[in-house]
């Protein structure tokens, strides 16, 4: 049996980032969406290994691309639960430390870094992501949208702080106002836990 992956539990309670955040999307959003890509990534994992054993015929182009998208899907889940918490405990507010201290020398100042990255957010074409990276050789933070969850960021750049735009990610609240969902979402966003991702990025 091939290693499988797990689906981790959310770090707080299901209605923790209401009102910004419902409990129904985020209920259905961890259970049912992020468990399809654990799910989907073992599925691949599972094909590779019959494959292997010759008792499966596998399209390796098709059983990889599955892998990357659920795999990816599931690595970057897993990033974007830990990069929230709930308004006034932990989520909202101002970067601080080194974080703000990078993000101000980086992109000017955190009011600009949050426009230009919500603007990546909302012009994600269909589903996907947009990331801020740090690129160790030029000493950058770096920002990225990803198209479905195919990884197609930079290789090797870790990912500090994730937003989800697939309209699964907020439409129950939203409907199709993309636009609003992101301007709502920074009062979730736990800026500790960015500042740790950095912390150990520049290691
Ligand atoms: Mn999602």
């Amino acid at each position: 049996m091939p290693k499988t992956y797990t689906l981790p539990p959310l770090p707080y309670a299901y209605n923790a980032l209401e009102p910004y955040i419902s409990q129904q999307i985020m209920t259905l959003h961890h259970d049912k969406h992020h468990n399809a890509y654990v799910t989907g990534a073992n599925a691949a994992l599972d094909k590779l290994e019959k494959a292997r054993a010759g008792t499966l015929q596998i399209d390796i182009k098709g059983t990889l691309r599955d892998l990357s998208f659920n795999v990816g899907g599931h690595k970057l889940h897993s990033i974007f639960w830990t990069n929230m918490a709930a308004a006034g405990k932990g989520g909202g507010g101002a970067p601080t430390g080194k974080l703000a201290d990078k993000i101000t020398a980086d992109f000017g100042s955190v009011d600009k870094f949050k426009a230009q990255f919500s603007d990546a957010a909302k012009a994600v074409e269909g589903s996907g992501w947009a990331l801020l990276l740090y690129d160790h050789e030029i000493d950058s933070l770096v920002l990225t949208q990803v198209e479905k969850q195919n990884f197609m960021h930079l290789p090797e750049l870790p990912i500090l702080l994730s937003i989800d735009v697939w309209e699964h990610a907020y439409y129950l609240q939203y409907l199709n106002d993309r636009a609003k969902y992101v301007e709502a979402w920074w009062n979730v966003v736990n800026w500790e836990d960015v500042g740790k991702r950095l912390e150990k990025a520049i290691k």
